[in-house]
């Protein structure tokens, strides 16, 4: 995989961004270049777009063996969230009250520092959710 191919896609992954089809409008995240939908239409149309709003939670899991990527502390929950643009996303959960966990709470997502710096002098930040005040 080539350096910048690299950083792009880390710059996806970890700050929320997705594409839009400038035909149709659907939004999807992970970014893909042709819309299912319009395919042939789509082509050259799907821009670039952060997905920074709120959601509501479809799916939560406690995790207690941490990811090897991510030095978290276990355990930690991990949800899935239908966002008010129509796509779905994962991450982690934070600043909430344990028992006011559920389906359909409503969360919004927030920058926060997912990594250890690197040897290189590189902190990661990304995404993750917490409930809406
Ligand atoms: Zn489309």
């Amino acid at each position: 995989m080539s350096i910048p191919r690299f950083w792009r896609e880390i710059r996806q992954r970890y700050k929320g961004i997705g594409v839009e089809c400038g035909n149709c409008g659907r939004v999807f995240f992970p970014p893909r270049s042709i819309c299912p939908d319009c395919r042939r239409e789509s082509l050259g149309k799907m821009n670039e777009r952060e997905i920074v709003g709120k959601g509501k939670v479809i799916t939560y899991t406690e995790v207690h063996e941490p990811m090897p990527d991510f030095r978290m502390q276990a355990p930690y929950t991990m949800v899935m969230v239908e966002m008010d643009e129509g796509v779905r996303m994962t991450g982690q959960l934070v600043d909430f009250e344990p028992e006011k966990v559920g389906y359909g709470m409503e969360v919004e997502a927030v920058l926060r520092k997912l990594g250890e710096e690197s040897p290189s002098g590189i902190i990661y930040y990304g995404y993750k959710f917490r409930p809406c005040p």
